[in-house]
């Protein structure tokens, strides 16, 4: 079960996949994650990421391939794996479809969880975090039990920068100019299944369990 998760920011990726690794007992793999295991583990590709993220500079597509195709050799990745923010663009893609050739393997799933825009800008806005220990709530979903107070510490709740609207805008022209052909990348390669992420949290997570039949 070789997974990757496709849909903008904020689409509920993470939350799915999540579910998903949890159910099947398959490792959700993030790039973040990797990037500080092997910095952590001081591994060669660790080493070398690191010079670019001190740098402040994007760690290189085939550099990152390379670390992805290696966390997915590991022993725990043989009954599958749930690749989530990588691939983000089709030099990326690309680049795993050729590693994967390599050691004969391909990707099975690819879970495009569709949120119009306008739904995540909004949802997004809806978001308020404690200035105090962090905790998150939701203004329609999750709100506090007193507005703008937070129920775990009492300090304020605000609307952080990352989910002001411009903010979330920009994150979504990056993502329909970057991300979004990947949609028709893996189109091509057959594997492509739609889900309307429109739905609540557990519809959304029911359509995935159908598709993948488990
Ligand atoms: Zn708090």
């Amino acid at each position: 079960m070789k997974i990757i998760m496709l849909g903008a920011p904020g689409a509920g990726k993470g939350t799915q996949a999540k579910k998903i690794a949890d159910l099947c007992k398959v490792p959700h793999i993030s790039t973040g994650d990797i990037f500080r295991a092997n910095i952590k583990q001081g591994t060669e590709l660790g080493k070398k990421a690191k010079t670019y993220m001190d740098a402040g500079e994007l760690v290189p597509d085939e550099l990152v391939c390379d670390l992805v195709v290696d966390r997915i050799q590991q022993d725990d990745c043989t009954e599958g794996f749930i690749l989530d923010g990588f691939p983000r663009t089709i030099p990326q893609a690309e680049a795993l479809t050729n590693a994967l050739n390599a050691i004969e393997q391909k990707m099975e799933y690819a879970l495009n969880i569709d949120v119009p825009d306008e739904n995540i800008i909004h949802r997004m806005a809806g978001r308020r975090a404690c200035v105090g220990c962090g905790a998150t709530y939701h203004v329609e979903f999750n709100p506090p039990k007193v507005q703008d107070v937070c129920d775990v510490c009492g300090e304020a709740l605000v609307l952080r920068d990352d989910d002001k609207p411009e903010t979330v805008m920009n994150r979504l022209n990056v993502y329909h100019e970057q991300t979004k052909p990947l949609i028709d990348y893996y189109e091509k390669q057959g594997i492509v299944h739609t889900i309307d992420g429109t739905q609540t949290m557990d519809q959304v997570f029911s359509d995935i369990r159908k598709i993948l039949g488990v």
